[in-house]
């Protein structure tokens, strides 16, 4: 197969656009859709902080290597990875992600949930199950990268969430029918760094491919609990349903878009700070109830 725009030797095609691209071209199609979510949602302004959740993968560390690239010659912005160590056997790498950052001249800042919180994930497991560990993981490490992240002087926070990712959210909401979290807008909370997503109209299978092409392989390791989760479902009926109808997961972000769209929505979500904690939550503090459920099974 050739380049549709060169006639080169094409290495990808979208069923979603119909284009074969070669290398090059493909490279250039991946960054100008990256570039275009920063500039279309204004994520990053002058003075900024980036902090890159790192988990070690090829999404985290393909959008700090964009990241690192695309800011390098801008004094008035920095970059920082940051990690959270769930505490799973075998499966985090801090060590290795600090490595990573710092073969790029960039700081990085790591904590743990033992540290966080005086227990992980393979306790909770090994006390409760893993049923809900993906639920009990996911909201205490939102609160800890969260807190990590406002500690490092971090303004904006990078997640390496692609397009599969979000469309995977979005339905995931309508099957629970959480209207709240398929209602919820990214507007500022206070104490909440806010989130941006760079790659998050990129399909995975190109995240991996531009991971390939920039940074080589990059091991992946599994979470042994990921079988738990309402996601791993989600994406293979998702999948499933993409291999016939090529822009479906195009469609469910906009969905989500056309939803929280500032003519939509009249209030934001109903945010406050934990009186515990003092953390930003909703009415009830979901990291201190999974807290108080998990020390209560110990
Ligand atoms: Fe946590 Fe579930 Fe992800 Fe494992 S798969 S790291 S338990 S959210």
């Amino acid at each position: 197969m050739r380049c549709d725009k060169c006639r080169r030797e094409a290495i990808l095609f979208q069923r979603y656009s119909g284009l074969h691209l070669c290398r090059d071209h493909f490279l250039s199609d991946f960054e100008a859709k990256a570039k275009r979510a920063i500039r279309n949602y204004r994520w990053v302004s002058p003075g900024d902080r980036i902090g890159v959740a790192m988990s070690g993968g090829k999404d985290s560390s393909a959008l700090f290597s964009f990241l690192h690239h695309l800011f390098e010659g801008r004094r008035d912005i920095s970059l920082i990875g940051l990690t959270i160590d769930e505490g799973i056997a075998g499966y985090r790498k801090p060590d290795e992600v600090r490595s990573f950052v710092e073969s790029y001249g960039q700081k990085w800042a790591g904590t743990s949930f033992l540290a966080e919180y005086g227990t992980t994930v393979d306790a909770i497991v090994s006390s409760r199950g893993d049923r809900l560990s993906c639920s009990y993981c996911g909201v205490l490490r939102r609160t800890a990268l969260n807190r990590l992240a406002r500690d490092a002087g971090v303004t904006k926070l990078a997640m390496g969430f692609n397009l599969d990712d979000e469309a995977q959210s979005v339905l995931m909401n309508i099957l629970r029918g959480d209207t709240e979290r398929l209602l919820r807008r990214n507007t500022p909370v206070p104490m909440m760094v806010t989130r941006v997503k760079p790659f998050m109209h990129i399909p995975e299978r190109e995240v991996a491919l531009y991971a390939y092409l920039t940074l080589g392989s990059v091991p992946e390791s599994r979470c042994p609990y990921i079988h738990g989760a309402l996601r791993a479902g989600v994406r293979d009926l998702l999948n499933d349903y993409t291999f016939h109808h090529p822009s479906t997961k195009y469609a469910l972000i906009r969905v989500k878009e056309g939803l929280t769209a500032e003519d939509q929505v009249s209030a934001p979500p109903p945010y406050q700070l934990c009186p515990r904690c003092g953390e930003p939550s909703g009415p009830v503090c979901g990291t201190c109830r999974i807290l108080d459920e998990v020390k209560k099974t110990d």
